[in-house]
């Protein structure tokens, strides 16, 4: 059977990178298997839960290429996907769970639980519920429920011991006595997140659940409700937690959380994604830069390591320039289209006649593009009519005496050449610079700042010949005298 595993979002915030390598994870795993991957939006928390989220989620998750199988947007054989939306069937499974004894109805006010608590509290001890209700008689239930007190259901936590496995943990064996009979069902028919969740996991034939670490507390509760609903119990993988690096849970304090800021930040979904894959899981081996592709052959549940991960954004930042580097040009060009376009750079041809001179622009513009966008301004020189000069370069490497008259011989050298092919021209440029007494620098500089405007750029000699030498020429007529 392929596995169908889900990623169960609550929007109660934005799609943070703990949530996204969790989705991430569960995605690898589906696609590696030839699986399904579910996407469920657990908005039960209405107050908390906003249709902003939702759309930050599922774009967040479009943007990293986590194709859902089943979920908003594209259905499946268990829709609707949003638990608002499921709350009949949170209700029929919690009246099933009274029928057969596994849960009772709780009548008892808030306010007289909020009571008993503190006072348990004063008293130094910690506090379960009582089992007040738990033996109401079948009459006085009845008659409860009949007059239409509000009351909620509880799951009767047997008495013994529970074991389960998970995947990343190994072995986990929990004692019932300090689970008390937690409530599965509030008093305004709304289920709690064990019941919701156990009854969708089960309902939508979900066999792995792969999530945060923060859950394990909550999985025997749900080991107990899938033992109570006669259900199969998945295989549980929780996955360590992300911290920043000092140590401490990842949050807003470290910098961006939210993939949304990152994607703002022009970061390549690629990077992203095999960044956010090796934290917390390894391939074994020292390949650290992989695709997608790669991904999906090599991940495995048991790959996932016991310890937390360190977010490094200078790690980031690394992969970043690693995917720009895999990049091919013509590629590149098309996720730039609007930011070129948007700077008055682009034409036509650079998908017809010029995509041959483009796609060797590129190519020499990608090793120093920390994010893809660096591109755009870089483009410049290469496609625009007119040069923006740096006014401090041009003062440090044009405004210099000589330097006027050596651009001159320079401009001749050039207009003499049948093309800058860029060792041809890098040896004129030596033999002029040795007949006039200068060193090869000084031109080289001189010869940067006048076509770029700027005093970096990529190799002078690639640039010039890219640029082509009618172009060349005309900015270097600009400063010779
Ligand atoms: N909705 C839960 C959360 O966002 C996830 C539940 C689960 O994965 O079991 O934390």
């Amino acid at each position: 059977m392929p596995p169908r595993v889900r990623f169960a979002p609550s929007p109660t915030g934005y799609l943070h990178v703990g949530g996204a390598r969790t989705a991430l994870f569960n995605w690898l795993y589906a696609r590696r298997h030839g699986g399904t991957f579910i996407l469920r939006i657990e908005d039960t928390d209405v107050e908390r839960s906003s249709a902003d989220m939702i759309s930050g989620i599922l774009s967040s998750m479009t943007w990293l290429g986590l194709t859902w199988d089943e979920g908003p947007g594209v259905g499946g054989p268990h829709a609707p996907y949003f638990q608002t939306e499921r709350l009949d069937k949170y209700r029929a499974a919690a009246a099933r769970l009274v029928e057969s004894g596994a849960a009772y109805y709780c009548y008892c006010r808030p306010e007289d639980l909020a009571a008993k608590r503190a006072a348990a509290e004063a008293a130094g001890s910690a506090w379960m519920y009582d089992r007040t209700c738990v033996v109401l008689s079948p009459e006085e239930v009845a008659a409860r429920e009949g007059a239409r007190e509000p009351r909620a259901v509880r799951f009767f936590v047997p008495a013994g011991g529970t074991t389960f496995t998970d995947l990343v943990r190994g072995h986990i064996a929990f004692a019932r006595e300090h689970i008390e009979d937690f409530v599965i069902l509030r008093s305004d028919g709304y289920p709690t997140y064990h019941l919701s969740v156990v009854v969708d996991d089960v309902e939508m034939e979900i066999t792995q659940v792969v999530r945060g670490d923060d859950h394990i507390s909550n999985t025997p509760k749900q080991v107990l409700l899938y033992e109570a609903m006669g259900a199969t119990i998945p295989d549980f993988a929780h996955v360590p937690l992300i911290l920043g690096p000092d140590k401490k849970r990842l949050s807003k304090r470290h910098g961006a959380t939210s993939v949304g800021e990152y994607e703002t930040q022009d970061y390549l979904p690629e990077a992203m994604i095999n960044f956010l894959a090796l934290l917390g899981w390894s391939p074994g081996g020292n390949q650290e830069v992989f695709s997608r592709e790669e991904l999906v052959e090599r991940f495995t549940l048991d790959g996932i390591s016991g310890g937390n991960a360190v977010f490094n954004s200078e790690k980031l930042d690394w992969f970043n320039q690693q995917h720009i580097m895999r990049l091919p040009a013509d590629d590149i060009l098309r996720r730039l289209t609007p930011a070129i376009t948007a700077a008055g750079l682009w034409r036509d041809s650079f998908f017809t006649t010029d995509a041959d001179w483009i796609g060797k622009v590129i190519e020499l513009l990608k090793p120093r593009a920390r994010k893809l966008g660096d591109i755009v301004p870089a483009l410049a020189p290469f496609v625009a009519d007119i040069v923006v000069y740096d006014e401090a370069a041009v003062t440090k490497h044009l405004k210099v005496a000589g330097v006027a008259a050596h651009l001159s011989a320079w401009l001749q050298v050039v207009e003499g050449l049948p093309s800058l092919e860029p060792a041809a021209t890098e040896a004129a440029l030596r033999v002029l610079a040795a007949a006039r007494g200068i060193k090869p620098g000084v031109l080289i500089h001189a010869t940067r700042v006048a076509v770029v405007g700027q005093s970096v750029s990529p190799g002078l000699f690639e640039v010039l010949d890219l640029v082509g030498r009618d172009r060349v020429a005309e900015r270097l007529r600009a400063y010779a005298s």
